[in-house]
Parts: C-alpha cells; structure tokens; sequence
C-alpha cells in the first residue's frame, strides 16, 4: 500500500501526528493508498519552513526562479505517461482525460509562470516637473494554495506556479480525494533542485489541515478553488484578518444555442462541454438552452451521441467516461436525478449504474444523462451537480436566452452558438459570466483572465491576473 508523504522543508515526511487516512481508487472502490492526517502542527512546521525560505527565494532573481521552475516542468513533461496514470487512477477520469488535458496543462501552467515572470513589469507615473511614481510589485511572503479534486495537479499547479514565480513560499493542500500527482509532484521538486521550504505540500482533510492553513497568521493571501459553501467558510476566516482572497467557486454554466450555429460543432462541442471528465469540470456546461426552430434536430443529435460515449474502466483508451471520483459524490449526482423527476423533469437518457467488470464492480460509475422537461428556477437547473448531468430546455428570443443564462447565483462561463456576429457580441456583454465562449468551449490562452462572478468567485487568475495577486504593490513617489 503506497504512503503519500507531506513535503516539507524540502523532506517527504508523515504527519506529525502519525494519523492516515484511506485513499480510495475511484474505478474500483477499494482503498490503494493511506494519506498523511495533517493538523495545524504540520501546517506551523510547513509555514516556519516557507518563512525561512523566503529571504533566499525572494531575492534570488527571476532568472534563477524561471530556471528551476522550468526543469520541474521539463521533468513532469518527461514523466507524462506516469503522471497521467497516477492521476487517472487516483481520480477515476479517464486515461486520455489525463494524457491530453491534466497532465500537459499541468507542466504547461508551470511554463507559463516561469516565462510570464521575465517579462512582468509595473506602472510608473510622471507627476511633468514635480515628480516621478514608480510602483513596486513585491513578493507577498507565505501563501496558502488549496485546490479541489476534479483537475487535481492542473489546478494545484495553476496556483503554485504563479505564487513561485513571483516570489513568494508556498503552503499548499490538495484535494484529500486526489492526493497522488501532488505527492508526484513533491518528489519533482527535490530532484528539480526546489531549494527546502520554498513549497511545502500539506495532505489531510479540509476542516483540519486546510483550515489551519488559512488561519494561520503568516499566510498572508490564500488562492483558494472548490465549492460555493466552502469559499464561503474561508472568506468568514480570512476577512477579519485582512488577507488577501482568491475564490474560484462553483458554476452552474449555460449554454446557449441559436438556429443559425454551425450545428455540427455545437452539438459536438456541446457532447463534450458537458461529459469531459464525467461532467467533473467547472467550466462544463449544464443547463443547454436551444433555439426552439432547431430544438428537437439539436435534442435529438445530442441525446444519440450521449448514448453512445463509453463509460467504464478509467484505464482504457476506449472509454469517454470514467469513474465519478468517490461513492459519496456519485450519491449526490443521483439524489438530483430523483430532485429533476420529482420536479416533473423526463430522463431522456443515461443516468444508469454500471459494473463494467466483476473486478470494477466496486467503482463509481454513472452513464451520462441529460434530462428535459424543467423550469429555469428549478433546483435541478439551479444547483451545482458537478456530474455527468445535463438538462436542455427550448426559448424563442434573444432576451429569452439572456433572462434564461442570467438566472442562476452562478456566473463562471457561458458558451454562445451563433453566426451572427453582432448578436454573439450584444450577448456577450450582458452575459453575467467571467468568461463567454462564442463557437468553440475550454479554448485557453493562459494569458487571458480566468474567473467567475455572481457566486463563482471573486477575483481572476490566469496571466497577470495571477501575478498581481501574488504580489504586494508599493508606490514609491520621488519628488525632484
Ligand atoms: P471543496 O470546496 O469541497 O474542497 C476544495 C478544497 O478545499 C479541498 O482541498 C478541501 O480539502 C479544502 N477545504 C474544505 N474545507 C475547507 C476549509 N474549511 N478550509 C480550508 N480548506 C478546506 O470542493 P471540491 O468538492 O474538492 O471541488 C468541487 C468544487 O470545486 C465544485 O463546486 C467546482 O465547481 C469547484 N471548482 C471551481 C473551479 C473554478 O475555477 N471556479 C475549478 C474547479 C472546481
């Protein structure tokens, strides 16, 4: 049975308290590996560790950071095919998820971070024959990096990344539910020449290792990703001490699809957007609003492909689906299927169990649903199900379609279907979303700003976004 260790101070280590806890496989149900109980003594010896790092790490340069960081992305790329096992089966995504999305987006954010840093640059402001401002953007000191289990080292990295590059030492929890890559990630770290304490990895569970980490009064800013209610939590610890706040929250995106779309791409971008990863990512749309000439064509096609998508052992190529990450996850995605009949909704298809093998009989897999038939203010249509579950609905008009998008407390992404140039772009300025894809879904420049409104979030992340918010600014005015 694997150990995960915690990464501290440059060494892999158990928890102080000597407490595990079980790592379930997804695909099988069964246990394969134990995870360290970390409390708050674990997260004091991560913070004193970053606190002593950071003095060397913050003025080494950021030529020598963009070294390092990169021979740690050079190494996980070398290592794809590891990582991308490893995270297969720590999650239950399946195997070509992790090759072409986790894992390449993984050393791809790291990359990215490492080169963004050479060429980040400040304000400076000409006060003509008085005197001249110049802003400073320094590394914050200690930060918190906690992140969920659904994308589990491509959203840890997008986090760390950017905190490394600019400077700061790091406290970071992953998901408990998904702990492998990270620990993977550890070991990286060392071989990569990370100097001790820089990055410090803590496991355990939320209420306990991630709480201590916002507590703690030397973390000074916390980018945090995973549900509504939990951001809500740590926004109540963190605000009455003044620290910095990333949130990136739940979503409940729609996707809105007009009679003049390419109807080839939207409907099979649309299959995708809404099964990738077992309908397991934040940016997957759920609510697919259709125009009502092209409804039952669009409904139809849509069923028919969701049919025939694979869903079975996570490990093999030939599946679209995996396994949904745990029991207790899987529970709740089929509580909303009783909630969408209950509501007068109609399962057009999926939604089934499956056993693919005596073997993975144990395993947590659902066919992917998509059900018709409900109100907008429905809770099916309201509330974050975050599976392999999506409703479709019809409207007439543009403001239908705008009113229908805009009704929810969530406001992460948004996909538009259309041809038309000037409606995509009236639309796409009254969409409550951070982000609005027109004709296309998951298109990512890691330049541009990443985040939701509403519920989803507050703050962005992504390109400068990220290195602002890792970095204190100071405005230093010199009088001639
Ligand atoms: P979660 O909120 O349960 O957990 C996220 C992380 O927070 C985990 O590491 C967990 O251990 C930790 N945590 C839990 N309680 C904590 C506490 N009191 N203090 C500190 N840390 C705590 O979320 P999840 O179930 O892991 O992930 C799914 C959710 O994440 C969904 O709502 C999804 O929409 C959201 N998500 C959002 C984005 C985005 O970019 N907006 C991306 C991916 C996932």
């Amino acid at each position: 049975m694997i150990k995960i260790q915690n990464y501290i101070n440059g060494q892999l280590a158990p928890a102080l308290s000597g407490g595990w806890l079980d790592n379930y496989e997804p695909g099988t149900g069964q246990v394969y590996s134990h995870i360290p109980d970390s409390d708050a003594s674990d997260v004091q010896a991560a913070v004193d560790a970053a606190e002593a790092a950071f003095p060397t790490w913050s003025s080494c340069g950021v030529n020598e950071r963009y070294r390092i960081l990169h021979r740690i992305a050079d190494l996980i790329e070398e290592r794809l095919e590891v990582f991308a096992q490893a995270e297969s089966r720590d999650s239950g995504k399946a195997i070509t998820t992790a090759r072409s999305v986790d894992i390449p987006r993984a050393q791809a954010n790291i990359r990215f971070f490492a080169t963004a840093i050479l060429h980040f640059g400040a304000e400076s402001h000409h006060m003509e024959g008085q005197a001249v401002n110049y802003t400073l953007r320094q590394p914050i000191g200690t930060v918190g990096c906690i992140s969920p289990w659904n994308l589990p080292l491509y959203l840890f990295t997008w986090k760390i990344a950017p905190a490394l590059a600019t400077g700061n030492c790091v406290v970071a929890k992953p998901s408990e539910m998904t702990p492998m890559t990270a620990f993977l990630l550890a070991q990286t770290c060392i071989e990569a020449g990370l100097p001790a304490g820089v990055l410090n990895i803590v496991h355990g569970l939320g209420p306990k290792a991630g709480q201590a980490i916002v507590e703690h009064p030397k973390t000074k800013a916390i980018s945090f990703t995973g549900g509504t209610a939990t951001g809500r939590t740590l926004a109540r610890t963190a605000a009455p001490m003044f620290k910095k706040l990333s949130l990136e929250l739940g979503g409940k995106n729609p996707n809105v699809i007009f009679a003049d779309c390419n109807f080839e791409e939207a409907v099979s971008t649309t299959v995708r957007s809404s099964f990738a990863n077992n309908g397991q990512i934040c940016l997957c749309g759920s609510r697919i609003y259709v125009e009502r000439k092209i409804y039952d064509k669009f409904k139809d096609e849509l069923v028919r492909r969701t049919k025939a998508l694979k869903t079975g052992n996570p490990a093999d190529p030939e599946n679209d689906l995996g396994a949904l990450v745990s029991e207790q996850h899987r529970a709740k995605v089929m509580g909303y299927l009783d909630i969408a009949k209950q509501e007068g909704g109609t399962i057009l298809c999926g939604g089934e169990i499956i056993k693919p093998s005596a073997e993975l009989s144990g395993g947590y897999y659902l066919t992917p649903a998509v059900i018709e038939g409900l109100p907008n203010d429905c809770r099916t249509n309201q509330e974050e199900i975050f599976g392999p579950v999506v409703t479709i609905q019809p409207f007439d008009t543009e403001e239908e379609a705008l009113a229908l998008a805009n009704g929810t407390q969530y406001g992460l992404a948004c996909t538009l279907w259309t041809q038309d140039i000037s409606r995509a772009t009236r639309m796409a300025e009254r969409l409550q979303a951070g982000i609005v894809w027109v004709n296309c879904w998951m298109l990512r420049d890691l330049r541009t700003p990443f985040g939701g409104v509403k519920n989803s979030g507050v703050g962005r992340e992504g390109g400068t976004e990220a290195l602002r918010f890792f970095t204190e600014v100071k405005n230093v005015c010199v009088s001639y």
